[in-house]
């Protein structure tokens, strides 16, 4: 029998990320496809409601590492932590969401557990010739899809936002198991001096918005993006940006989208003033619906939209933000 499926699940505020659910379908799949079991491991300090909130999810195992010096989740700790979990379980696979955390996390895991890792996975399979997982990612800014096997076990892998859907809860099931592991600060080779809130607009985290109103070169300066983050709102959405704002200073870098910046895959992605390089379609390209507001009506950008509207978007965003306040109520 194939070694059991690990999807390591993170929390915020006692709550699952709703990413890390999409990443247990993923798990859900490989495990179902594998025949094997799947189990799901929470880390941190206090996690144990975001473990019993696991319990609906149709996993096998819920296993918990609450651990003090798990507070500030630490590079160093949480990898330690997760890899002696990782010789507990013995998982043949770690899956994650791709979320700032795990950018860090995964390849840090798999270097010490001597394994593969394959980041920003869109889709994962099991090979009845190899025995073995087979990982999708888009490569060459998305222009191809490419499948990685990988060596070792458990191979580690994150998956992109909206790769998969989150499982609706189900009915509570088992009881969650807390694993012991050993961690002392010396593991840590840095310190936490200072945490600093990266998102400015208080809206939703971009990687998991489903509504995401971006601005490029063309909003002029942070004015123009106070007038989108109005649009933001009334939408319940996220605030993005192409490369140049963020250089520029008119906007922080945590909005960025594209190959070098964040990749998303919302309900709803409006690009305003953003011409359409294949360097930020190659982190959008996956949304739902694409809205295009841009003053040419040649624009790059227009040739992926689903629905384009050629003009000055300091007319149009002040009437759509409207008319999203009117339809909210
Ligand atoms: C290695 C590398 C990595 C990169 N990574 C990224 C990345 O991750 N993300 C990213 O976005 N870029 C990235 N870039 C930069 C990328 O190549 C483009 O330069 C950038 O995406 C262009 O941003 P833009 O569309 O906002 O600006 P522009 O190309 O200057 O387009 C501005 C648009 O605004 C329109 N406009 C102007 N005024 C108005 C108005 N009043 N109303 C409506 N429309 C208006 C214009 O018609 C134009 O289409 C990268 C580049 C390199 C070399």
């Amino acid at each position: 029998m194939v070694s059991p499926i690990l999807v390591l699940a993170e929390s915020s505020g006692g709550k699952v990320l709703a990413l890390s659910l999409e990443a247990l379908a993923m798990g859900r799949k490989a495990a179902r496809e594998s025949g094997t079991s799947l189990a799901v491991l929470v880390c941190g300090k206090g996690v144990l409601t975001a473990a019993n909130e696991l319990l609906c999810y149709g996993a096998d195992k819920v296993l918990a590492v609450d651990n003090d010096l798990l507070a500030d989740l630490h590079p160093d700790l949480l990898c330690a932590a997760v890899s002696q979990a990782c010789d507990i379980i013995k998982p043949g696979a770690l899956f994650m969401a791709e979320t700032l955390a795990a950018l860090d996390l995964a390849p840090r895991l798999a270097a010490r557990l001597k394994t593969g890792c394959a980041s920003d996975c869109v889709d994962v399979s099991f090979s009845r010739d190899t025995g073995g997982f087979i990982f999708t990612k888009p490569v060459y800014s998305g222009n191809v899809m490419a499948q990685f096997a990988l060596a070792g076990e458990p191979v580690v892998a994150t998956f992109r936002a909206r790769a998969a859907e989150a499982p609706e809860p189900g009915a509570m099931s088992g009881r969650v198991e807390n694993l012991d592991v050993s961690l002392v600060p010396s593991l840590a080779r840095y310190e936490v001096v200072e945490k600093v809130s990266i998102d400015a607009t208080g809206g939703p985290r971009l990687e998991s918005a489903d509504k995401i109103v971006s601005g490029g070169r063309g909003m002029g300066g942070p004015e123009g993006f106070a007038v989108l983050a109005e649009l933001a709102k009334a939408l319940g959405g996220a605030v993005g940006a192409s490369r140049p704002p963020c250089d520029l200073g008119w906007i922080s870098p945590v909005h960025q989208v594209g190959i070098t910046g964040a990749i998303v895959a919302p309900s709803l992605y409006i690009a305003t003033g953003i011409s359409g390089s294949t360097q930020h379609v190659a982190g959008m390209a996956g949304a739902r619906v694409i809205v295009a507001i841009n003053n040419n009506q040649d624009a790059n950008i227009f040739k992926i939209a689903d629905f384009g509207i050629v003009g000055d978007w300091e007319k149009i965003v002040p009437a759509l933000t409207r008319a999203a306040a009117e339809i909210a109520g």
